[in-house]
């Protein structure tokens, strides 16, 4: 199916459940009335003279309005371009350029994101953005009075390009993945399946739109079962999604780990009714034991599933299952979706490893992207003849099927010819007493190639653990070539705006460290 397709037969199956709320501002549409909404969206894009495999941005935080922009763009075969919403001039102009963006959806303003005045600084230097249409101001109203409501749309097929995102720029640069109706939409058909949706559900979502995380697994996963995303806040906070969920009866919640780390912190976590929670999907990055067995315990969340995937793959391919026990669940990121396949190969040869021992993680299938945006050498690198997707990731698949993820190959030191996994090295460091947060890198060194580094940020700024300390906690409990031969002490870490350590700046910054 297309997305609009997909969209036509929710609002058939189920017109009068609700399809959307937003707990902010209130207001609250059925399927019927989201439908009449985007294609009245729609139309008022096509009178705009915006066809099939233009360009339209948003940048904005999240809101009704987004998910509105991704179905209309999607039933006129426009490419949607997701904008992260914490760029800034720099990163935006890029992607205005590098995606040849002709009109974009902008947020006026957002806490200190004043959106309206960074555009106004960019534009002039992007002559083909024609148009910009800012939610919640009369731009937008303007936009919708153009549409006459005999439009035709263009033809689609299931195979075109619909969709760029970029991925969060954790190793380098962000790339523009680009995904087809089909690619997305089976993937968000497929995740909401193996957490058993239905009409009945009705998923809080405080993971940010722009990430494929709240497109594909919140709103195309809701359209394709019949159930209800509930827009908590404009960009995250962990009190009003708690408050989301227990006055809209949710039965789902999503986020990174942080975030329900955030959520189980509140004072006042115990005064919340959150006994509709049935299920969710925590993803992104690795759960600590400890968060996982709260969350089944106090949020009422035994269904929970840990997902894991990259933008290149729409996102998801490994998930884990309803009724896994507690360990796979926070040992391991699940075992391959329906209809997909997952192979761990040597990265140097490209021969499959025996289960057990670490490789490279492949995908392939349905939800491997059509390739990076004009930039065909990148998607040469990712994507082989076989059209097996190279992730770029470590990991370990277990005889039962389950994979194990170890680390990212960039980030794997080789020292001397031994390959080390800064994972396991970060988090026995974790139990120093002095340590309260901890990366590991490998930083040049003239006979071995390659050292270890550990970046520490102390429990106490002016007590910082010194080298020789760390060296002794780890002495007769590491392998020698693992033991750190150098400590940096940070107050905090380069972050990506998806709320991921970017360790290139870690590694790079070392050489400016005397
Ligand atoms: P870039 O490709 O620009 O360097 P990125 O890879 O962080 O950035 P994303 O596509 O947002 O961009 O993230 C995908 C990556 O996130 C995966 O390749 C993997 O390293 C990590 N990841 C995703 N889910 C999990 C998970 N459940 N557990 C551990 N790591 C995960
Ligand atoms: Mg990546």
């Amino acid at each position: 199916d297309t997305i609009g397709a997909n969209l036509d037969r929710a609002v058939a199956t189920w017109p009068d459940r609700e399809a959307l709320v937003d707990v902010p501002s209130g207001r609250r549409w059925t399927y019927a009335e989201f439908g009449a909404a985007v294609e009245e969206l729609a139309q008022a894009l096509a009178a705009s003279g915006v066809g099939k495999g233009d360009r339209v941005g948003i940048w904005a935080v999240n809101c009704p309005e987004w998910v509105l922009v991704q179905y209309a763009t999607a039933r006129i075969g426009a490419i949607m371009v997701n904008i992260n919403p914490a760029y800034r001039t720099h990163e935006v102009e890029y992607v205005l350029k590098q995606a040849g963006i002709s009109l974009l959806f902008a947020s006026l303003s957002h806490k200190t994101s004043d959106y309206r005045a960074m555009v106004q600084e960019v534009r002039g230097r992007c002559p083909e953005l024609r148009e910009v249409v800012y939610i919640g101001d009369p731009s937008w109203e303007a936009l919708l009075r153009r549409g006459t409501g005999d439009a035709p749309y263009p033809e689609l097929s299931c195979d075109d390009p619909i969709n760029i995102q970029y991925t969060s720029g954790t190793t380098g640069f962000p790339k523009g993945a680009t995904l087809s109706h089909h690619n997305i939409l089976n993937n968000g058909y497929f995740v909401g399946e193996l957490v058993s949706y239905t009409e009945q559900d009705r998923i809080c979502v405080p993971v940010p739109f722009y990430h494929c995380f709240g497109m594909v697994m919140g709103n195309l996963a809701a359209t394709s079962h019949g159930a209800c995303v509930v827009i908590p806040a404009p960009s995250f906070e962990p009190a009003a999604t708690l408050e989301a969920v227990q006055r809209e009866r949710c039965t789902s919640l999503y986020g990174v780990p942080t975030m329900f780390i955030a959520e189980l912190n509140l004072p006042d976590f115990a005064s919340y009714d959150l006994s509709t929670l049935r299920t969710g999907i925590m993803a992104g990055s690795p759960c600590p034991v400890e968060v996982m067995k709260r969350v089944v315990a106090e949020m009422h969340m035994a269904e929970v599933s840990i997902c894991y995937g990259m933008t290149e793959t729409s996102p998801v391919s490994l998930q884990t299952r309803v009724d896994d026990d507690l360990e796979h669940r926070t040992a391991t990121v699940g075992r391959v979706l329906p209809h997909l396949e997952v192979k761990v190969v040597d990265p140097a040869t490209g021969v499959t490893r025996p289960r057990g021992t670490a490789g490279e993680l492949c995908t392939r299938g349905y939800s491997v992207m059509l390739g990076y945006w004009n930039e065909p050498g990148k998607t040469a690198e990712a994507v082989d003849a076989g059209r097996w997707m190279h992730t770029g990731d470590l990991a370990v698949m277990r005889e039962d099927g389950y994979v194990e993820i170890v680390g990212r190959i960039k980030d794997m030191i080789i020292r001397g010819g031994e390959n080390i996994y800064p994972r396991e090295i970060e988090e026995f460091l974790y139990a120093h007493p002095k340590i309260k947060d901890v990366q590991v890198v490998g930083v040049p060194h003239e006979t071995y190639g390659e050292e270890v580094l550990a970046c520490v940020i102390p429990r106490d700024p002016d007590a910082p653990p010194t080298l020789e300390e760390v060296r002794a906690f780890c002495e007769g409990r590491l392998a020698h070539y693992k033991v750190p031969a150098r400590l940096r002490i940070l107050e905090a870490f380069p972050m990506t705006v998806s709320g991921k350590v970017r360790k290139i700046e870690l590694r790079e910054g070392y050489a400016d460290v005397p």
